[in-house]
Formats: C-alpha cells, structure tokens, sequence
C-alpha cells in the first residue's frame, strides 16, 4: 500500500493524530497502561506497561514512543525509556539502540526487511490498540530466561522513576479496580460512622475527576505542580502609535477582544498546544486552539 504524500508545510501532521488518539485512550484508558506526555517535546511519550501474566506478571515497564511525521501511515518507534533496567538478556525482542522488535512499531522494519513489514500495524491503527498490543509484547520474552535475570528485572526498577515524565510503577490505570469499588459502595453493609468520611471520599473523587486536565489526564489534587484553568485569547483589536499619554493609553485596552476557551486546561497541555499550532509566547496569534471536546 503506498504511503499518501503531504502538503509540504503540514509538518506535525502526525503529532496531531496522535494527540487525538490520546485524547481517546485516557477517555477509555487500557487497564494497566499509563501514556505520558513529555514537556518540550511533542514527538515523544512515554508509557507504562504493566505485564500481566508470565515470568514478568506484574512488572510495570517504562518505554518510550516517538511518533513520526507520516503516523498513522507510518507506525510509531519505540524503546525502552533511559534508565528503566530491561534489556536484551531479559527480552528476546528487546534491544538497545534498535529498540522493541515488533511489527506494531517502525523498528521492525529496519531490522527485518521483510515484505510483511509493519504487519500488525496498519494506518487505522490507534494508540489504544498499539497499548493492547504491547502489553503482550513485554509479557512473552521469547526465550529461557534464568530465575536471577528475571529477578534482576525486577529489584533494579524497584524504585524507578523517570526523569523525563517523573512516571513511577504507580502510575497506571485500573479500570476495573475502580468499578468494583464503586460497586461495593452500594453493598448494603456500610457502617454508619464511616458516612461522613464517605460523603468526604465522595467529593474528593468527584474534584479529581472534574478538576483534571483532559489532555493530560493529571489533576492539581495529585500533582501540586499542574496548573490548571481555562485559556483565554486576548486579541488587540487597532493599534496606535504614538500614544503617550497615560489616559489615552488606558483608554486604548478597552480595544480588546476576549476568547473564552470552554475547557479546563493544565498550562503544560496549552503550551503544548501552542507548539503544535507553530505558535509560542512570541507569536501567539499563531494558535488556534481546538478543545478536547473538538470545538
Ligand atoms: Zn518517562
């Protein structure tokens, strides 16, 4: 299948499919995965995986996904995330500078030039199917791996946390945890003196999922260095030169148009935002926002 060419100046075409389909996953998040964005640097997030069956069954790995300028036509890169200890002696398919060898992702085709190249990935492919997919890549290391080696894998990222997306083997989703606690909410043994702490419980879980940045998926509750609000676009409708006096100068701000913004934002998914439009503190005009909600 050829690949479609693109109008030379859509450059970040495939950042923003990505981004769309990350709005998808963390509205439908797959159990046991977690996708962060990272700050400066668009092209690329990492990912927690926690294996859930086999010698690793519950190892959460950190990996990193680089998203290429023709995604979804071309499938994204991947890697396991500097500093997270899981290398080649503990997976098969896992190397060090090739990456994860396998054909949801660009790195098999360099490694084996094969005509089924890229053949689990296809241009429909999504974000939540490459998560699906890859949890079961890390679960099955293809070959005989001694007691110690695996144990290796496991106490040298004990305490990892990344220094790029400061992820740690804590941050991942649990859907169905959270149903069944929802569920059991509603047994009918509740002691009475646990009400007031629960209606508490309630309004918190409430706060943390409506004060949350949906691009994100972080909340200021959690996360004391997310900040959070709705954007808005000043424009300065005419511009005077010449205007010395202090009145005048006043009298002309009122020459302002306001754009509310209609959605909660972190300052970090705006900035990124920003830089996709081609846009930064300097020029903002540039940027034309588009809220998840796609308005
Ligand atoms: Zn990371």
């Amino acid at each position: 299948m050829p690949i479609p060419t693109f109008n030379s100046n859509s450059n970040n075409v495939g950042v923003k499919k990505a981004m769309a389909q990350l709005r998808d996953y963390t509205k439908n998040p797959v159990d046991g995965t977690k996708i962060f964005v990272i700050e400066n640097d668009i092209r690329t997030f990492h990912v927690n995986t926690r294996i859930e069956h086999g010698v690793y069954e519950g190892l959460v790995v950190h990996w990193e996904l680089q998203i290429p300028d023709k995604y979804p036509f071309v499938p994204a890169s991947g890697k396991v995330a500097g500093g997270f200890h899981f290398t080649h002696k503990h997976h098969e398919h896992v190397y060090g500078s090739s990456g994860l060898c396998t054909d949801y992702l660009s790195n098999f085709a360099g490694m084996q030039k094969s005509a089924s190249a890229y053949g689990g990935w296809t241009p429909s492919g999504t974000l939540v199917q490459l998560m699906i997919a890859m949890k079961e890549f890390f679960a099955e290391p293809d070959m005989r791996l001694s007691n110690s080696v695996v144990q290796e894998a496991f106490q040298r990222n004990a305490n990892f946390k990344c220094q790029k997306c400061s992820g740690s083997k804590n941050d991942i989703y649990l859907n169905s945890q959270q149903d069944g606690s929802k569920k059991s909410d509603d047994g009918p043994e509740k002691p009475e003196s646990s009400l007031v702490d629960n209606d508490d419980a309630q309004r918190r879980t409430r706060a943390r999922q409506e004060l949350i940045c949906p691009v994100i998926m972080r909340s200021p509750l959690d996360d004391p260095n997310i900040l959070i609000g709705f954007p808005v676009a000043l424009k300065r409708i005419q511009r005077q030169s010449g205007i010395s006096n202090t009145s005048d100068r006043i009298r002309q701000l009122r020459f302002v148009e306001m754009q509310l913004f209609p959605e909660l934002l972190s300052f970090e998914a705006y900035m990124q935002s920003l830089a996709i439009e081609g846009a930064n503190y300097d020029n903002i005009d540039l940027a034309r926002l588009r809220s998840p909600m796609g308005e």
